[in-house]
């Protein structure tokens, strides 16, 4: 099977990861800073917040920018339950705004139809966060624009977006935004195995997710409100969690971060091979960005079913019965049954759900070959009859 994705581990990470083995510290030690400290030089971003998952990562924005029981947060339907459910861990609702059917990210019109109906019944969102599907950069400007009429605040999801950018700036300098995460789960640009990461250019954020990620424990005594009692002190000033990273992971991303451009290139170049030679196919190839530069974690293309004589599901099964490992990213977060028993239903967001009739993810990573890429090519040749 080709897979729609997978991870790269050259012997450099190998023989970094050994280095941190042997050792004295695997956790809560100098290489987690590091990569801190790489990312937010890679980015631009003034601090950052390693931990083990994106999910994670989201759950600490979440709570530095003071989301709670009675706000309300918003995000994409068409994205991993993760964008939604660090709203519900805060005790928060959450509701969603339907997708562009192009771009296939939040749509910031809808967005601002939504906001000013919110706006008339009291229902305004504490809290967006767009999510930068296929690592296609969303439309920041007009939603930073909406945010500061409408006093929410923003945490991109850019869990497949490290490397892309945006009007030529880094995703993750947090430049239309309060927060950014990224993670590195093998199936993303990098990887640490599991592990994620919040970005931002605010101090306090920053110092709210630390304390947020372990345990909302504190050794600074400016933020004690006792007098030290040794150097043994510590105090507990908020509910936290243990969201650290490994020293292992750290190590394994930061070996990885040297070639983050290479593999953007990379994939770039292997999905313009694709749109080249799909172009005469019925699909929806994806769009051309102008103002960005997509990371291409996926490359999604739709099938223009009314020229086909298959379904949907019919496609699928026939190139994965041709070792052809498409994936579907992903189904409506709000036709979920935990989000379907919280009221949401079908017909909600339209072209969400018309999205999802037709989409289909298709292998691309930084090590599929041309000639495995022509398998894939081939196969969608065959299966669509063309
Ligand atoms: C992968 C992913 C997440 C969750 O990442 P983890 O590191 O696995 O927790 C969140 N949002 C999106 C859009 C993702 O693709």
């Amino acid at each position: 099977m080709i897979p729609y994705g997978r991870q790269t581990v050259t012997q450099d990470d190998i023989d970094a990861v050994i280095k941190v083995l042997k050792s004295d510290f695997l956790t809560q030690g100098p290489v987690v800073p590091r990569f801190e400290q790489a990312i937010c030089k890679k980015v631009g971003s003034k601090y950052a917040v390693a931990v083990n998952s994106a999910t994670s990562a989201l759950h600490i924005a979440c709570m530095a920018v003071g989301l709670e029981p009675g706000d309300r947060l918003w995000t994409t339907p068409i994205t991993f339950v993760a964008s939604a459910n660090c709203a519900l861990y805060c005790g928060a609702q959450v509701d969603f705004v339907d997708i562009n059917p192009l771009t296939y990210n939040l749509c910031p019109n809808e967005l601002e139809k939504k906001l000013i109906e919110a706006e008339l019944e009291g229902t305004l969102p504490k809290v967006v966060i767009p999510v930068h599907l296929s690592g296609r950069p969303c439309e920041m400007k007009k939603i930073w624009e909406l945010s500061k009429k409408y006093k929410f605040r923003i945490i991109e999801d850019a869990s497949h977006a490290i490397g892309a950018k945006y009007e030529e700036e880094s995703i993750g300098n947090s430049r239309f935004s309060d927060i950014t995460v990224f993670s590195f789960h093998p199936v993303k640009i990098i990887t640490t195995a599991e592990g994620g990461m919040a970005l931002t250019n605010d101090s306090e954020l920053a110092k709210s997710m630390e304390l947020y990620r372990t345990h909302g424990i504190t050794r600074e005594e400016d933020q004690m409100s006792g007098e030290s009692h040794g150097p043994w002190y510590y105090e507990q000033i908020k509910l936290g969690y243990n969201y650290r990273m490994t020293e292992i992971q750290a190590a394994l991303g930061l070996s990885q971060l040297e070639r983050l451009d290479n593999y953007v290139t990379v994939r770039n170049s292997l999905a313009k091979r694709y749109s080249e030679k799909l172009s005469e196919l019925p699909l929806v190839l994806p769009e051309e960005t102008s103002n960005s530069y997509s990371s291409m974690h996926l490359y999604i293309i739709r099938l223009q079913l009314h020229k086909i004589s298959k379904s949907h599901q019919i496609v699928f099964q026939e190139l994965r019965q041709k070792e052809i490992g498409v994936n579907l990213h992903y189904i409506p977060v709000h036709t979920q049954p935990y989000y379907q028993s919280l009221g949401f239903f079908h017909g909600q967001f339209p072209n969400a759900e018309a999205y999802y009739q037709n989409a289909l993810s298709i292998p691309l990573y930084q090590t599929l070959t041309h000639s495995d890429q022509d398998k894939v090519i081939k196969a969608l040749h065959t299966v669509l009859e063309y």
